[in-house]
């Protein structure tokens, strides 16, 4: 609680001018009695901001997952090979420990696991078929 210095009347802190005197409260400095009310009050409002943000954690997220899904289907059909497979794994594994419904995140991380085993066969054979073909080139 404020008080005015010039008549000693209860004030508000975001009032300009004494309503009893018509002192300029803005002016001069405040001589302030802080009570309990206003402690606890402000210790309230300092906790105030971690509630809100433990109630803005969204009930249900399955972000991860649905990336992983994504990103594995693309990996795995050669949209992305191997980098969608990579991020279909990893954002999979992330996604079944902090997803809500780690399902999704399950069948990306195995979707993504098949498409680097499908992808690397692909290119093993790839890498052969080239070898074989310089094999049989005639001199
Ligand atoms: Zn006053």
């Amino acid at each position: 609680m404020n008080f005015c210095p010039q008549c000693g009347t209860k004030i508000v802190a975001s009032w300009n001018v004494c309503p009893n005197c018509g002192h300029n409260l803005k002016s001069e400095r405040l001589y302030q009695q802080p009570t309990q009310a206003q402690i606890s009050a402000q210790t309230y409002s300092q906790q105030k901001p971690q509630d809100q943000h433990y109630n803005y954690r969204p009930r249900s997220n399955n972000t991860n997952g649905i990336v992983a899904l994504i990103c594995g289907l693309l990996g795995l059909f050669g949209v992305l090979p191997i980098v969608g497979s990579i991020i279909g794994i990893v954002l999979g594994a992330v996604g079944k420990r902090n997803d809500d419904d780690p399902r999704m995140a399950k069948a990306g991380l195995v979707i993504g696991i098949i498409g680097i085993v499908v992808w690397i066969a692909f290119y093993i054979y790839l890498f052969a078929f080239i070898f074989m073909m310089f094999r049989y080139i005639p001199d």
